[in-house]
């Protein structure tokens, strides 16, 4: 198998384990485990299956060199000790939500990093440019970075499927722009719409009800 694996063939091998039950009732699950993953990867067995995954979920680790040095997974922006098992089991888990969310939305939310850029660079260019429709730009930029730090919390805490797209993001922290952003606000307005009432003029996450 020279394919890189991706999150949704293991999906599939372990419904394809599952399914073999019917079929080969005596075998115990993780020789199913094993039939799957020869019968549709071609890999050895299961254990190569998994550690091809484990190397496709950790390629975007950096690992500093160095005693206790903290990895940092560059798809996810999770931080954790790469050498301790529980840390890589939640680097796993977290890794897996945002594929599957990255993977169905097609959209992946910045990085902290990222955010911190897009609030620096739109803070700037909304007070110092001189023409509105560049300083609404930089207001969206602002706007952005939120955006995606509700969206990686919504990841996190599984209610993604239910987090607004980003135009309806916009109008619903309109009440939270008219306290910082008074001269592009109205443009922004007139974009976007105003959804009152669903995120607090002192917030910018999206939480479920
Ligand atoms: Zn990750």
């Amino acid at each position: 198998m020279q394919h890189t694996l991706s999150f949704a063939a293991v999906q599939q091998a372990k419904r394809h384990a599952k399914a073999l039950k019917n079929t080969f009732p005596n075998l115990a699950h993780t020789q199913r485990l094993d039939k799957a993953a020869v019968e549709l990867f071609g890999v050895r067995d299961y254990h190569e299956l998994n550690k091809r995954y484990e190397q496709f979920i950790n390629r975007d680790v950096d690992t500093p060199g160095g005693p206790n040095s903290i990895s940092h997974c560059r798809f996810c922006d999770y931080r954790f000790a790469a050498d301790v098992k529980e840390d890589q089991r939640l680097h796993r888990e977290r890794h897996e939500r945002f594929l599957a969310a990255v993977e169905t939305l097609g959209y992946r939310p910045g990085s902290h990093m990222e955010r911190k850029r897009l609030k620096q660079d739109g803070h700037h260019q909304a007070s110092h440019s001189q023409v509105l429709a560049d300083q609404v730009a930089g207001v969206l930029m602002v706007t952005r970075g939120w955006f995606d730090r509700s969206l990686s919390s919504a990841i996190s805490g599984g209610y993604w499927k239910k987090h607004p797209n980003f135009d309806a993001y916009v109008a619903m922290i309109v009440p939270h722009l008219e306290t910082i952003f008074q001269r592009q606000v109205a443009e922004i307005i007139s974009q976007y719409g105003r959804t009152d009432g669903v995120i607090p003029k002192d917030d910018t996450y999206w939480s479920p009800r």
